[in-house]
């Protein structure tokens, strides 16, 4: 939708294929229905949020910035603003309201909807038009691909624009799910389904390197765990080979020593506690009640009978506590897909292939993916933008 306000903009005629009933359908999702539409960064910030290919978009987003993106919103009927992390919201907090400022944007440009490009026609290395399924051919001076990835393929996304890149001649990175849950071993944490940690760190090492180490909010889940901190550890997974260790850490402001004096003034206030009613005073209530069993203590034992190495036990693994990592969901979880058309094989400045003249990605379908605050739909915004802008130097041809 961006790469056709942009293209119309410059005097292109744009016809857009989708093969939904609907333009946008994975927008009315996005950000639990809220639509978390960008953030509010400055381009360094928005490429310090990408950890795959971040300096790939560069030139895109000086482009079209999170500001000309509230801009054109603005102007088109949808008033935006900016919360905590400097996430950008519609100020309606209806994701419908992005949609339909974005088709309003797009007025005269030819919208197909029910229709799916099955392939490429290609005249040597220059791009001639697209196939459609129902047989019919589309010619054109000009084809951008913004087929998205494959997470949640109902929405659409099925990885169509792999499959196109591929046909012509380019690489394809490995794409895996990328902002997805995790789930765990531990049937202890299983059984926490529901609960959710505020402030607790994560940390995942693979031997003796730190892939990440992150405080924020978790959420127990019946396969493991998942909530904002979750997301991002996974897209620091992408493509370990090796071993993967996590810890939680339950009491990050806390050290072991702080833990050891704050226990031993409740040893001595109140020794004939038993050790679970102890635990409320550190954990939630359901968490309290099985941590004595993950620090091989008996939850009845009194306080007051605690050995000092089961103290430090409780103490270590308050800070310290393991779970057993057991890959990430599927697709289907997964906000974003990692991997995709290999940006070496894009211009930077121009969203143009370097192998097809006139073949244009924008969106997921690149091999970039950033972390959770909407640095994900501002990527397909700006990339959108600068393919549409690129694109409409050449006249758009439409010839059924
Ligand atoms: C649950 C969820 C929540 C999210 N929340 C946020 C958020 O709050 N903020 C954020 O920044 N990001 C969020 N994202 C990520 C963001 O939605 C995507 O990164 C973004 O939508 C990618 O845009 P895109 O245009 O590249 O692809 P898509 O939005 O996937 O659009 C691709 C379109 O192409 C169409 N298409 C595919 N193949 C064909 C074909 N062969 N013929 C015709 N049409 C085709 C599809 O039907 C689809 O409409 C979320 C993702 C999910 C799944």
């Amino acid at each position: 939708m961006m790469a056709a306000i942009a293209a119309q903009k410059e005097g292109g005629q744009v016809t857009l294929v989708e093969k939904n009933e609907k333009l946008g359908k994975k927008l009315y999702i996005t950000g639990k229905g809220r639509c978390n539409v960008s953030n509010d960064a400055d381009t360094q910030g928005l490429i310090r949020n990408i950890p795959h290919n971040g300096r790939f978009l560069f030139s895109a987003f000086e482009s079209f910035s999170p500001q000309d993106l509230c801009a054109l919103l603005h102007a088109n009927g949808c008033d935006t603003v900016v919360e905590r992390g400097q996430r950008v919201f519609p100020a309606s907090n209806k994701a419908s309201d992005v949609t339909k400022a974005l088709e309003k944007a797009m007025l005269g440009a030819k919208i197909l909807l029910h229709t799916q490009v099955a392939d490429l026609i290609l005249d040597g290395s220059q791009v001639k038009g697209v196939a459609l399924s129902n047989g019919k051919t589309l010619s054109c001076d000009a084809v951008i691909i913004a087929t998205g990835g494959l997470s949640y393929p109902s929405t659409g996304s099925t990885g169509d624009g792999y499959f196109f890149a591929q046909s012509c001649g380019h690489t394809v990175t490995d794409t895996s799910p990328a902002l997805v849950p995790i789930n765990l071993r531990d049937a202890w944490a299983k059984s926490l389904q529901g609960l959710t940690l505020k402030n607790v760190r994560l940390t995942a090492m693979t031997g003796k390197k730190r892939l990440f180490s992150e405080q924020g909010e978790l959420l127990f889940t019946h396969f493991g765990i998942s909530g904002p901190l979750v997301l991002s550890l996974s897209s620091y997974l992408v493509g370990i080979q090796g071993k993967i260790d996590l810890f939680l850490d339950l009491k990050p402001a806390l050290t072991v020593e702080k833990l050891l004096d704050r226990l031993q003034r409740e040893v001595d206030a109140n020794p004939r506690q038993e050790l679970h009613t102890l635990m409320q005073g550190y954990l939630p209530r359901t968490m309290a009640a099985l941590f004595p069993d993950l620090c091989d203590i008996d939850a009845k034992k009194a306080i007051g009978t605690l050995s000092l190495a089961q103290r430090r036990a409780i103490a270590q693994t308050l800070k310290k506590l393991s779970l057993t990592f057991d890959g990430v969901r599927s697709f289907s979880e997964a906000v974003i897909t990692s991997g995709g058309v290999c940006t070496k094989e894009i211009n930077p400045s121009t969203m143009e292939s370097k192998l097809i003249q006139n073949l244009y990605f924008a969106g997921e379908v690149i091999d970039v993916d950033a972390l959770t605050g909407g640095f994900n739909l501002q990527i397909a915004f700006s990339t959108g933008y600068k393919a549409g802008k690129s694109a409409a130097t050449i006249n758009f041809k439409e010839n059924k």
